[in-house]
This record gives C-alpha cells, structure tokens and sequence, in this order.
C-alpha cells in the first residue's frame, strides 16, 4: 500500500519582522533555513502589552534584532522552550539578559545513551548543552500573563525533553518540533524515541487544540486528522521494518539497504538512526528480538 501523509510546505519565509498570525501571536522567523529546519525556525510572540517568547530561536544577531525590535515597548514576562535543539533554545540568554524574564520551560538537555560499539562518545552535535532554565515547567503547569493562559503539554519523543505549549485563548498548541506541517519530525536515539514520540502524538489526539503553531513552517490546520496521519505513518514503517526483520534481514544496515534503495550515503547514518528508533520501540514491546538492549549494531530475528 501506497501510504502517503499530505505536508503542506507553504512557504513561511523569514521576513526579518514579527507578523501577526493570530490576533494574539506574532511569528518571527529566524535566517536558519536548511534540510533540517525548512524556512528556518519560527518564534512566536504571544501577548501584547505583556508577552511571552516561544522559542527565542538560534544565535544569531539579524533574529536577535528582530525580535528586540517586535518586543518594542511591551514587558516580556516569560521566555518558554520547547527543547534544547541549537536552532531554538540558545538565544533564549540573550533575551534573558536584556529582559530579565524567566527561562521556563524543558529540562536541560539529557546525556546521550551509547548506542552501540565505538558510539559511545558519538554525541548529538545539535544540542544546546548551555540551556539553563530557571524553572523546569512540570505537565499541566499554566504560565499566566496579561492575555495569555499557557500550559506545559510534555511531548517527549523528538528530544526527551521536548514541551509543547497550550494557548487556552485560542484554543491553540505551540507544537515546536513534535509536529510540524512541512514533514515529519526527525525521531533519532540517543536524543529522541520513537515509544515516547508515539505515546505523545495518542496525548495530542485526547486534546482539543484546533491550530499547531510548529517550530519550523505553517500552522498545521485541522491537527486531529493531522496527528491521527502521523500515528498511522509510523505503524506503517514499524510493520515493514518487522517484516524485513521476519525475512532474515537481522542488521540495521541491511535494513536501511532495504528500505532506502538508492540513498545518498550522507544521509545514511540518519535512515539507520531512525530504522533503529522503530527497532527498539518493537524490543521494548516485545515483537522483535535482540540480545540485551537494542543497540545500533546489535542483530535483531522475530519469534
Ligand atoms: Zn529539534
């Protein structure tokens, strides 16, 4: 079956300004453009008089004056992270130190698990080791300003850490990079797990948000259907990749020669990442076998 998950790749460009996309939130959207951060990584004003800041966004000087100049007269009273990826959490410092607003939000960032040989020492580049915040936001936790009700939603999954963000104004759900219209999320141990990012997406589907604000890209409309699509494209990938594994395929390199015939070797290491996500999300739930723990290089047979 020829499953297929319909991204809207809407281009959300950075414009060097704050845009009103709501009546209360702005969006700013950072110079970082790339494979991995599509238009770059979009920060978000909520309030007016007083405001809070999701995701202050990458270190960079053009955003950095970008966003001092949306905040103009207005008092920042929270600076909220959703997780500690180099592209959102950093120049949440820097905001800090010109407003003297809180750093809510996620836990710092988790020490990497090994993988597998020779991988111990292999940690993810793309963490933010310097985020410190000064109060991790527990779930359900409501971060109050004039306008504005927010609630932590933890969404772990793409990072361990990763928060979303409910606005009740609105009915609306700052999602950062769990779920993001423009393409699925990266799900890669040692930072991110698949059981946790689809535990997440069945927290979302129990809620009523009708609007996604992502880190990255448009809004995600209808997000329901949308996160229902998400679920449904995972356990499709999960049962071909137990059918490799039933057909004697027991090695992930095997796996990913498999099921990305033809791939850029650069993009190698990210496919076996991800076909090892799903791998020892199945270990755990006991439908396919491994010796010990699920390791990168480990050998996998079902039954
Ligand atoms: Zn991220």
């Amino acid at each position: 079956m020829n499953e297929t998950l319909a991204f809207d790749r809407t281009l959300v460009e950075p414009e060097g300004r704050a845009i009103a996309v709501s009546s209360l939130v702005r969006r700013i959207v950072a110079p970082n453009g790339g494979p991995f951060t599509f238009t770059g990584t979009c920060t978000y004003l909520i309030g007016q008089s007083e405001l809070a800041v999701v995701d202050p966004g990458p270190e960079n000087d053009v955003h950095f004056d970008a966003l001092v100049d949306a905040i103009g007269a207005s008092t920042v009273s929270a600076i909220l992270v959703t997780h500690t990826h180099k592209d959102h959490s950093p120049l949440a410092r820097r905001l800090q130190a010109l407003t003297g607003a809180p750093i809510l939000g996620c836990a710092p960032h988790f020490a990497a698990r090994p993988l597998g040989e020779g991988e111990t020492n292999r940690l993810d580049a793309s963490a933010d080791r310097d985020y410190r915040p000064d109060r991790i936001l527990a779930a359900g936790e409501v971060i109050e300003g004039k306008g504005f009700t927010l609630e932590a939603v933890p969404t772990p999954g793409h990072t361990m850490n990763h928060l979303s963000f409910a606005l009740a104004e609105e009915n609306a759900l700052f999602s950062g990079d769990h779920v993001m219209a423009w393409s699925t999320s990266i799900v890669a141990p040692p930072d991110g797990s698949m059981g946790a990012y689809m535990a997440s997406l069945e927290v979302l589907m129990a809620r009523s948000e009708t609007v996604y604000w992502p880190g990255h890209g448009g809004p995600v409309m209808e997000p329901a259907r949308f996160v229902r699509g998400l679920l449904h494209h995972r356990r499709m990938r999960e049962a071909t990749i137990t059918e490799r594994v039933q057909a004697g395929d027991r090695f992930i390199p095997l796996i990913v020669e498999r099921l990305y015939s033809g791939l850029d070797p650069k993009l190698k290491r990210a496919a076996a990442l991800s076909v090892f996500a799903h791998l020892e999300d199945l270990v755990v739930r006991g439908l396919v076998q491994t010796a010990g723990e699920a390791r990168l290089d480990g050998e996998y047979w079902v039954g």
